[in-house]
């Protein structure tokens, strides 16, 4: 039976970094991707307005490419959700669990070190306290490359038990991220579409596979 997916992401370009090519191959296996970002991602500066609509338009143009059936933007502060009571974000987060009924959450991994991913994670999780006929079945967290793996070593680390192939979908997943060019930093920063191609290829030889997603599974309910 066909699945109804949610991404719950800090920023509009963690969902392409994280998940892009899971999220293709979900849509092309007949299952529906639905995105909730919780910022605008350009933080509280004054003069943002253009940057804001520059980063929506990609942000949409990625939606498309990667075929999901919605997108929503909050606007939660960029880079400061911890100023914002967690319940004002479990309560959005709630509603659009209410609405669409996911029986799969990707969101992000608690050790990041970008404290809008943190909050993020903690909102999911919150939100799907589990109870009766309740449809969440399964919570994974991804990794989102300048984020994850710069956080303060051994605390929290990201290790991932859960590999994704998505072989048939990583040329989908770099022209999502190449939406995001704007958001993307020269060579050798971490945060390049280049990184993003070889991390895939990594978590992909990892394990025998030509490229792959790794996530952590947070929870899993087998009924
Ligand atoms: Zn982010």
């Amino acid at each position: 039976m066909n699945k109804t997916v949610l991404v719950v992401a800090s920023h509009t370009d963690d969902e392409a970094m994280g998940c892009g090519g899971t999220i293709a191959r979900h849509v092309a296996e007949g299952d529906t991707v639905h995105l909730l970002f919780m910022t605008d991602g350009v933080g509280s500066r004054e003069i943002v307005a253009d940057e804001a609509t520059e980063r929506f338009s990609a942000a949409q143009q990625a939606a498309e490419i990667l075929g999901v059936k919605s997108s929503t933007n909050l606007s939660f502060p960029d880079n400061s959700m911890d100023a914002v009571p967690l319940l004002d974000i479990v309560k959005e987060v709630e509603s659009k669990i209410s609405e669409i009924k996911p029986e799969i959450i990707y969101t992000h991994h608690i050790g990041d070190l970008n404290i809008d991913h943190q909050v993020t994670h903690k909102a999911v999780m919150t939100a799907c306290r589990p109870q009766p006929d309740f449809s969440v079945e399964a919570i994974y967290a991804f990794e989102v490359l300048s984020s994850t793996e710069w956080q303060t070593p051994g605390l929290m680390s990201f290790i991932p038990n859960v590999f994704i192939d998505i072989t048939d979908h990583l040329a989908t997943k770099i022209k999502a991220s190449e939406a995001y060019s704007e958001e993307m930093r020269a060579i050798p920063h971490s945060r390049n579409v280049s990184h993003i191609e070889l991390l895939a290829k990594h978590r992909g030889y990892c394990v025998g596979v030509h490229a792959a997603e790794a996530f952590t599974l947070v929870r899993e309910i087998k009924k």
